[in-house]
């Protein structure tokens, strides 16, 4: 099984480069037992979440933002570096990374170019940098930041009392369907497939940064700490 070096607390390192050699960065705040880890940009036209993602990264890093010290939060802001430089939703080889992981429903069937799953399960770079990263990290929840225009809370796992927590601060629906098949997912893949609580939240699309921060730092907060073990 592939392995990271992991970043000690208030560290960022490389965990690996994307098809057009982009830096895939993680960083570590907190030093607990629990690891929970938070990723934006899988869609790089969803600048809400990893704007999101890179701005709650900096409040941890400035101190502005503290986490309890039961956890060691992992942040990949941008999963996606080449996505998120030309706002476009897949990687630079035109695949949907949340449809590329090598989940048991894997499918090459597509509906829409916007949902290419890739020529086989887990072909893209970015999909073995998330495989090794949940791997070596063996995280107890997962948060996935996304935009959608039906705003959410999905959950996908045995985590709907995590979802709730989260809907008490940000007051967004908890839905453990989007409404579609997600073969490939990362929900189906880490969610379903190896039971980590795994949260994807669909932030309003069009959201001011702003006002996407207000609604979501407490909820964010509140479910990455969820877990105490
Ligand atoms: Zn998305």
């Amino acid at each position: 099984m592939a392995s990271l070096t992991l970043p000690d607390h208030g560290k960022t390192l490389p965990i690996g480069k994307s098809t057009r050699q982009a830096s895939i960065e993680l960083a570590r705040f907190g030093q607990g037992p629990v690891n929970s880890l938070l990723i934006g940009g899988v869609h790089g036209d969803e600048p809400e979440g990893y704007l999101f993602a890179e701005r709650f990264k900096k409040e941890l890093e400035d101190g502005s933002l503290q986490l309890p010290e039961h956890v060691s939060l992992f942040i990949c802001p941008r999963l996606n570096p080449d996505g998120c430089a030309v706002d476009r939703r897949t990687n630079a080889r035109n695949v949907d990374l949340n449809r590329n992981l090598p989940t048991k429903d894997w499918t090459v069937d597509f509906t829409n170019p916007r949902y290419f799953p890739g020529l086989s399960a887990g072909s893209e770079v970015e999909s073995e940098i998330t495989v090794t990263l949940i791997e070596s990290l063996k995280p107890t929840m997962i948060m996935s930041l996304h935009s959608y225009e039906h705003a959410m809370i999905n959950y996908n796992g045995d985590c709907l009392d995590l979802a709730e927590a989260m809907a008490k601060s940000n007051g967004l629906p908890p839905k453990s369907d989007i409404g579609y098949p997600t073969p490939g997912s990362l929900g189906t893949y880490a969610g379903w497939e190896r039971a980590i609580p795994t949260i994807t939240l669909e932030i309003l699309r069009g959201q001011l940064p702003d006002d996407a921060y207000s609604q979501h730092k407490g909820a964010v907060l509140d479910g990455l700490a969820f877990y105490k073990k």
